[in-house]
């Protein structure tokens, strides 16, 4: 029997709703393989324990994380904290100390779903890699003369040689196992003066470990209207932790919308937790109503079972997913249907198990 210990944020809005249908996919995963056992234990860390406490998490949360296996998250954010304190005390903490420098993100169409792109109803498969600890996105910088007309404010991007090398290392192993063996650097050297030749002359370096992967390098507002003109021909791209960002909500939105897009921000070394949450934000919009889509959230745990080698797991939940999309009778409002949140969890479980007695 092994053991695995999750860290469980619900976090904000929609984030609780979405999770509790995640706690029950990983009671039915214990179920049905038998040989695994998950302690799972909840922190309620969120934008309501910033208003109570000041801060969006304990002192001692980082302490407490890393002995865990993994971290699943639900949704952070909400109106009464702005989205840079919800953001930088909770979220980039833990992908920062952790080490979670590759943000995984499948983009894949699912059979049941159609997207909004006319005439590319099956093929799109291809999975972004985004930086996740460094780039763009750095708290380097500040502002001058505030409160005048000079006033002005400075960002600095940071860009590392280890961690350029990293992150297009695992974007290369990636592309070796997948099918078309492509990978795909986006870019911006024609106009970003300094960081991005930089980024694409070491990813060239590193490419020529990876003699076999095709590589192509391409600059990221081209990139970007690829991915709708002709998103069957991508396999593996790897972009910035700013580039990445953008591309991938883009990716989620050609294959069916954020109710359905998953996450995982990974230390690929294992030395760390890592931490699998849903794409989508806490919606407030939709809080509470119970009509959130739990499928990105279920989706994200199948990412996790990957990652603790249970491929097989992985592939059942997916293909259960499936099977409730395709049958089209049991769907959130988000994808036509009138299905509640609860509803949508308890048919994917039902597959699940009916999936199962085929494949174990
Ligand atoms: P945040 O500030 O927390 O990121 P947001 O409103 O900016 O929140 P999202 O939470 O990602 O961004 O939501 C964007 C839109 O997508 C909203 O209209 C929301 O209702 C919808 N949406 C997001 N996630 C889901 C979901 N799981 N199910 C249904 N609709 C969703």
């Amino acid at each position: 029997m092994k053991h695995y210990s999750i860290a469980v944020i619900p976090g904000d809005g929609i984030g609780p709703e979405v999770m509790s249908e995640g706690l029950k996919v990983l009671k039915v995963i214990e179920e049905i393989h038998g040989g695994v056992r998950f302690n799972k234990d909840s922190f309620e860390w969120n934008c309501d324990y910033y208003l109570k406490h000041g801060k969006m998490m304990p002192d001692n949360a980082l302490g407490i994380l890393k002995d865990y296996d993994s971290i699943l998250l639900g949704a952070i954010g909400a109106e009464s904290v702005p989205d840079h304190i919800s953001v930088w005390e909770l979220i980039l903490p833990i992908r920062r100390a952790f080490q979670q420098y590759i943000n995984l993100r499948p983009i894949k169409l699912l059979r049941g779903i159609e997207g909004p792109l006319r005439n590319k109803t099956n093929n799109i498969d291809f999975v972004v890699i985004r930086e996740n600890t460094e780039g763009e996105y750095t708290n380097i910088g500040g502002r001058l003369h505030q409160n005048t007309p000079y006033e002005l404010a400075v960002q600095n991007n940071v860009f590392t040689r280890y961690g350029i090398e990293r992150v297009i290392n695992y974007a290369y192993s990636l592309a070796e196992k997948r099918r078309k063996k492509r990978l795909t650097v986006a870019t911006k050297s024609n106009g970003i003066y300094h960081t991005m030749p930089y980024w694409d002359e070491i990813a060239k370096e590193v490419g020529q470990k990876y003699p076999k992967i095709k590589t192509d390098y391409c600059h990221i507002d081209a990139l970007s209207a690829y991915f709708v003109t002709k998103p069957e021909y991508f396999d593996v791209v790897v972009g910035s932790n700013l580039f990445g960002d953008i591309l991938t909500d883009l990716g989620a939105a050609i294959v069916g919308g954020l109710g359905i897009a998953p996450s995982g921000n990974i230390n690929p070394e294992k030395n760390f937790p890592s931490m699998f949450e849903p794409i989508h934000g806490s919606a407030p919009d939709i809080a509470g109503k119970g009509i959130s889509n739990p499928i990105a959230l279920i989706w994200s745990i199948g990412l996790m079972m990957e990652h603790l080698n249970f491929k097989n797991i992985a592939d059942l939940i997916v293909k259960s997913i499936e099977e409730v999309l395709v049958a089209r009778t049991v769907l959130t409002p988000d994808l036509g249907g009138n299905a509640s949140t609860v509803e949508v969890g308890d048919q994917i479980i039902e597959e699940m198990i009916k999936l199962s007695v085929k494949s174990f």
